[in-house]
């Protein structure tokens, strides 16, 4: 396993963080365990890929592979916000662990005004965070009895994911927030802390969140593996165009939600696929299924799960949503502690 970093700290809990709700240390994990369990861990970050010599390229050399697997995530390209990367100070958000940082630093320090919070065109990894992040700043903001306005922009039409969009409607307008829906921030004008949208309507900002466009990392496709997104068969997690290429999690072009719960499933059951092409079956594993709770506040989150049957089409039966309530939060932290040891051990 090539892994550009010492330590992962877990997606869900950015938003803890931001106001204060987790410690990160709680949610870091090393890769000891992986070692542990026969794994070789190569501290190296990724430069590029070279499918036709199946090779992995790194600044301290390549690695040979038989089967490559590409679980990299995704990168937030801030480039495509005109303005955003100079002026990341006005601007952090959660959907990196710096950002995160940078973002509750903001949080904490914020004197009062509006707050906007933009969420980008889909797919995007985690699509009721934002939502969540707009949610929990109002009430810490309000705790702490500082005046703010939070406010929503969003490239959709409506709330995401499309399940929740009533229950995230009804829950912004009771907590007063402002729902500005089909606004696609383009461009951030850092002289009069405005953000622009794509048809050129205006909102004012005093700290702004704006989450960037998300697609997989450069390296991927420059290798031609794929834009924005890996495609890849969602049934086996294969490459659609290398045969000895997988992806899952949020570098999948995939029907599955980018969530960590299911690209906990994936990875497992790409696990499946490919030791059968190597000549070792192990069955057939269960689908991907996706269970979710965002927060509301501090206290109450909701409920949204999605089922895929194993090719990866949806299941609309299977889906179920659930309004606000105390037992979600537990849910979602027990869930997210124990994935944490499953997968690190
Ligand atoms: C604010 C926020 C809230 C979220 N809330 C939830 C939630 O409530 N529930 C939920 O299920 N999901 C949630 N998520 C989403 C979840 O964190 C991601 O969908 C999930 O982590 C995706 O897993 P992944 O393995 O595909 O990628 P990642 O978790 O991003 O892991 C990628 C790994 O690859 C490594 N890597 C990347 N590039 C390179 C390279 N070039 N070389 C070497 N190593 C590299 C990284 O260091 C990292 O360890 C949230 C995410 C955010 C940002």
């Amino acid at each position: 396993m090539l892994e550009r970093n010492p330590s992962y700290v877990s997606g869900p809990s950015h938003v803890d963080y931001i106001v204060g709700l987790e410690d990160a240390r709680k949610v870091t994990v090393t890769f000891d365990g992986l070692v542990r369990d026969g794994v070789k861990v190569i501290r190296a970050g990724v430069t590029g890929v070279r499918p036709g010599e199946a090779r992995v390229l790194t600044p301290q050399g390549f690695v040979e592979y038989s089967v490559l697997v590409l679980a990299t995530g995704l990168v937030p390209a801030e480039h495509e916000v005109r303005n955003l990367l100079e002026n990341r100070r006005l601007s952090p958000h959660a959907w990196t662990w710096a950002g995160t940082v940078e973002l509750r630093r903001a949080v904490e320090a914020f004197g009062g005004g509006t707050f906007v919070i933009s969420v980008p065109p889909p797919p995007y990894k985690c699509p009721p965070g934002p939502y969540e992040v707009a949610c929990l700043v109002q009430e810490y903001w309000q705790k702490k009895g500082v005046r703010a306005e939070v406010v929503v922009l969003d490239a959709s039409d409506r709330p995401q994911p499309p399940l929740l969009a009533d229950l995230w409607r009804r829950v912004l307008q009771e907590r007063g927030i402002v729902y500005r829906p089909s606004f696609k921030v383009v461009e951030l004008d850092p002289t009069t802390r405005t953000l622009i949208s794509d048809r050129g309507e205006r909102q004012r900002f005093d700290l702004a969140s704006v989450i960037p466009p998300q697609r997989a990392p450069l390296f991927v496709e420059e290798a031609g593996l794929g834009t924005p997104f890996v495609p890849i068969d969602p049934a086996t997690f294969r490459s659609r165009t290398q045969e000895n290429v997988y992806a899952m999690g949020d570098v999948a072009a995939s029907p599955y939600t980018k969530s960590a719960f299911t690209a906990f499933l994936q990875g497992r059951n790409a696990a499946y696929h490919i030791a059968r092409a190597l000549g070792r079956d192990r069955g057939e594993p269960d689908p991907v299924f996706n269970q979710c709770w965002p927060y509301v506040s501090s206290k109450e989150a909701l409920l949204v799960e999605v089922a895929w049957d194993k090719e990866g089409r949806a299941i609309p039966g299977r889906n179920r949503t659930g309004p606000p309530s105390a037992a979600h939060v537990q849910a979602r932290k027990s869930w997210e502690y124990g994935i944490l040891r499953a997968a690190y051990g």
